[in-house]
C-alpha cells in the first residue's frame, strides 16, 4: 500500500521577484489599502493570543478592524509565549560585530538547512529591527548595558551577538508588552475578547474562511462566530510527543480542524529537538523542561572520555572530560545550531558515555564562567534559570555542572501559507508558530519570537488589507450549508468521545503515542522504524475510538473531554509527520534520516531531489495524502553542506 500520493506544484505566488532588499516595500505598495471609513465595517477573528496573535489582533484593531480575539486559557497573557526564556534576534549591530540585515538573512536560510523561502527570511531580518523599537516603545524591559544601550548576547548557529533579552524571561515581558497593546485595543471596544473558548471547526463558505465553532470551555456551549477572514495564530504541535517544553496545553486542534477543511499541512516531520533541557526523571512525568539556550554563551557541556566513568563531575581531572562541541566544531563550539548541538548529545549517551540516571544527560558546567565573571555576574544573567533547575533537580548549578539531555522543544512545520501568510483557502491567515514559513529545517535560537512579533506587528496587518480590500464579504447565515455541518461535525466528536466509556485515560493514549513517535519520529528516523510507527500509530488509534474513557459530560468543564479532542487531531497529525518523514529520504536540519549521513555521521541532504516545501493534502483518516511541493530557489545563499567546523 502507498503512503501518499503526489499531486500538482503549487507555488507562492504573492512574493514579488526582483531585487531581494526591495521585494517587502514593493509587496507593500503593490497591496490595496482598505480606507478607514471601511475598515470598521469588517471584521477578523484571531484565534491566539501568543506573541504572534495577540500582536496581531491589537495592531489589526489599532489599525481600525473589529477584531474578534479567542484563546483557550482564562487569559490572554497566559499564551504559551510567556514561557519563552532566552531571547529574540534583531540585526541592530549594537555590538558592532559585524552583524547586518543580510547576514541575520544569511545565518536562517543556511541555520535552516536550506529548506526555507529567501524572500520571507529576508524580510523577517529586515523587520526584526522594527520589532525591537516597537517593544522598548511599549516598555518592554530588555536588559542594559552600563552605558545604557540595550544589551545582547549570542544563540546558537551564529559568531555576532544580535539577541536580546529580559533575564531568563523574555518571551513573559514581550508578551506583557503585546497584551497591554491588545488590552488597550479591548478597553476600546475594538477587540471583543473570548478567554476559555477553543476553535473546535474552521467554517469555509463558498471557498473562502468565513468562521469558526467554538466551545465554551466553562459551560460546554457551543457557538459559531462569522467574519470576514479568519486568522490562526494557535502556535505548535510538539505536544505531539506527549512530553515536550511546551505548555500542556499546546495542541494541534486548530490547523488540523483548518487542514481538515482543506488547508495544506506544509513540512510536518520538521521538529526541533532541543539539546538543553532538563533530563526525564522517570514515568511520573508528563513535561519537560527547558533551560535556555543562552546559557550555552557561558556554559561548557563535557561528558566523560571513558564510557561507563560514573564519578561525580568534581572528581574527573580537566585532562579526562570531552568538551565534545569545542572539540568537534572549534569555530562555533558551544554555540553550535540545536539540531548539531542535540544530535552530538545523542550521539556521546549511545557510546556510553552518558552521565545521571540512565546515562541520558550531558553536563553544562559554568565552572570557568563563574571564575572569569565571578558569581554576580552569572547570576545577573541567568539567576532565575539557575534557580528553575535547582528546585527541579535539587542540585545547585552554581556548585556542579547541570545535566541537560535533548527534548521536543518546536514544530517548524505548520499550516502552509504565502508570502502575505495566507493560507490555500482564500481568507485564512496562518501567523507564528501555527505556519511553516520561516526557519526551514531547523530554526535558530531566538527566531521565534522574531517570526511571531514580525507576523503580527508588521507582516500581517499589511498583506490582510489585499484580501479585505474585497470586502466586505456576503453575510453567512447560520443555516448555510457550511456552517450547519461544521457544527453537526463539533457535536458528534463531542457525543462520540462521550459515549464511548471505555478502560483507558486519555493520558495513557497519549503517553503511547508520544513514545511511539519519540522513538521513531524523533532525533533519527529510518526508513523501517517510520513504517512500524505507521502501523503501531494506526492500531493505537482504532484503539483510542473503542477503549478511551472520558469521564464528564460535555456541559461541564470538563478537561478530560478538551485533552481527548486534542489527542483524537495529535494521532492523525503523527500519522502525517511520519508519512512525511518517511517521503523525505535526505537529511535536513531536525529531520536526521539514519540512511542519508555523511561518512563523519553529519546530515547529508539531497538538493536535487527535495529542494521543496512538503504541503500535504487530506483525503479523510487513515487515507494516503496527496504531496504538493513548492520548488525552493536559492538566488542568494546557495546550498552548502553546512559546517560548523
Ligand atoms: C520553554 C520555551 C522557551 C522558549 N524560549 C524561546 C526564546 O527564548 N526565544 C524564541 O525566539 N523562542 C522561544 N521559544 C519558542 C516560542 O516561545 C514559541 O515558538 C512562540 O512563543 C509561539 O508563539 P505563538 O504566538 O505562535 O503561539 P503560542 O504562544 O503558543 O500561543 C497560542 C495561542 O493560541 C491559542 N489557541 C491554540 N489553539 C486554540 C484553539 N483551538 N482555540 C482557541 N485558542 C487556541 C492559545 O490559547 C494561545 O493563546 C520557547 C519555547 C519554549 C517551549
Amino acid at each position: 500500500m502507498s503512503y501518499w500520493t503526489e499531486g500538482d506544484a503549487i507555488a507562492d505566488n504573492a512574493a514579488p521577484d526582483g531585487p531581494i532588499e526591495t521585494r517587502w516595500e514593493r509587496r507593500q505598495f503593490g497591496a490595496k489599502l482598505v480606507n478607514p471609513a471601511n475598515k470598521r465595517k469588517l471584521t477578523i477573528i484571531v484565534v491566539g493570543t501568543g506573541l504572534a496573535g495577540g500582536s496581531a489582533a491589537a495592531t489589526l484593531a489599532e489599525a481600525g478592524y473589529k477584531v474578534r480575539s479567542y484563546c483557550y486559557q482564562d487569559s490572554p497573557r497566559r499564551a504559551h509565549s510567556i514561557a519563552a526564556q532566552g531571547g529574540i534576534n534583531a540585526a541592530k549591530n549594537y555590538r558592532n560585530d559585524g552583524d547586518s540585515v543580510y547576514r541575520l538573512f544569511y545565518d536562517t536560510v543556511k541555520g535552516g538547512d536550506f529548506r526555507a523561502r529567501e524572500s520571507n527570511v529576508y524580510r523577517l531580518a529586515q523587520v526584526s529591527v522594527n520589532i525591537i523599537d516597537q517593544c522598548v516603545a511599549q516598555g518592554v524591559p530588555f536588559a542594559r548595558e552600563y552605558g545604557g544601550l540595550l544589551d545582547n548576547r549570542s544563540f546558537g548557529g551564529t559568531q555576532v551577538s544580535r539577541t536580546f533579552y529580559a533575564r531568563g524571561q523574555t518571551g513573559q515581558q514581550l508578551l506583557l508588552g503585546a497584551y497591554q497593546a491588545l488590552e488597550r485595543q479591548i478597553a476600546a471596544g475594538n477587540v471583543e475578547m473570548h478567554a476559555r473558548h477553543e476553535m473546535l471547526e474552521l467554517i469555509v463558505v463558498d471557498g473562502r474562511a468565513r468562521g469558526i465553532v467554538v466551545r465554551d470551555l466553562v459551560t460546554g456551549e457551543i457557538t459559531t462566530d462569522f467574519a470576514d477572514a479568519v486568522v490562526l495564530a494557535s502556535g505548535g504541535y510538539g505536544n505531539v510527543f506527549f512530553l515536550s517544553t511546551n505548555a500542556k496545553g499546546c495542541n494541534v486542534t486548530a490547523s488540523w480542524r483548518a487542514h481538515r477543511q482543506g488547508a495544506l499541512f506544509a513540512n510536518p516531520c520538521y521538529t526541533q529537538i532541543h539539546p538543553t533541557c532538563i533530563p526525564e526523571s522517570g514515568t511520573h512525568q508528563s513535561k519537560l523542561t527547558l533551560m535556555s539556550e543562552s546559557l550555552r554563551n557561558d556554559g561548557r557541556v563535557w561528558v566523560p572520555v571513558e564510557a561507563g566513568d560514573h564519578r561525580a563531575p568534581a572528581d574527573i581531572p580537566e585532562a579526562e572530560r570531552d568538551y565534545y562541541l569545542e572539540r568537534i566544531y572549534p569555530s562555533f563550539g558551544n554555540l553550535v545550531p540545536r539540531d548539531i548541538a542535540s544530535r552530538a548529545a545523542k550521539n556521546v549517551c549511545d557510546e556510553g558515555r552518558g552521565v545521571g540516571p540512565g546515562g541520558l544527560g550531558v553536563y553544562l558546567d559554568f565552572a570557568d564562567a563563574i571564575d572569569r565573571l565571578g558569581r554576580p555576574a552569572v547570576e545577573a544573567k541567568y539567576g532565575n534559570l539557575f534557580e528553575m533547575y535547582e528546585r527541579i533537580t535539587g542540585e545547585d548549578p552554581y556548585a556542579t555542572p547541570m545535566r541537560i539531555y535533548p527534548a521536543v522543544h518546536y514544530t517548524m512545520g505548520g499550516l502552509w501559507v504565502d508570502y502575505d501568510l495566507q493560507s490555500n483557502i482564500p481568507g485564512l491567515f496562518v501567523v507564528g508558530e501555527a505556519n511553516f514559513s520561516d526557519h526551514g529545517a531547523n530554526r535558530l535560537g531566538a527566531s521565534a519570537l522574531m517570526q511571531g512579533l514580525a507576523d503580527g506587528y508588521f507582516v500581517l496587518p499589511n498583506t490582510i488589507n489585499d484580501y479585505l480590500a474585497s470586502g466586505p464579504f456576503p453575510a453567512v447565515s447560520e443555516s448555510d450549508e457550511a456552517v450547519v455541518a461544521a457544527r453537526a461535525a463539533v457535536s458528534g466528536r463531542i457525543d462520540k468521545l462521550l459515549s464511548i466509556d471505555g478502560d483507558r485515560t486519555v493520558d495513557s493514549f497519549h503517553r503511547e503515542l508520544g513514545h511511539i513517535m519519540w522513538e521513531y519520529c524523533g532525533m533519527e528516523r529510518t526508513e523501517e522504524g517510520l513504517g512500524k510507527a505507521l502501523s503501531l500509530i494506526r492500531s493505537l488509534r482504532e484503539e483510542f475510538w473503542t477503549r478511551v474513557k472520558v469521564p464528564g459530560t460535555g456541559e461541564q468543564l470538563n478537561q478530560n473531554l478538551e485533552r481527548a479532542g486534542r489527542v483524537a487531531d495529535f494521532f492523525e497529525l503523527a500519522e502525517l509527520m511520519c508519512v512525511d518523514a518517511l517521503h523525505r529520504a535526505e537529511s535536513c536540519g531536525g529531520h536526521f534520516r539514519g540512511e542519508s549521513q555523511t561518512p563523519d555521521g553529519e546530515a547529508l541532504r539531497h538538493d536535487e531531489e527535495f529542494s521543496y516545501v512538503a504541503a500535504w493534502e487530506f483525503t479523510g483518516t487513515g487515507e494516503p495524502p496527496v504531496l504538493h511541493k513548492e520548488h525552493l530557489e536559492f538566488e542568494y545563499v546557495h546550498p552548502t553542506q553546512r559546517s560548523y567546523k
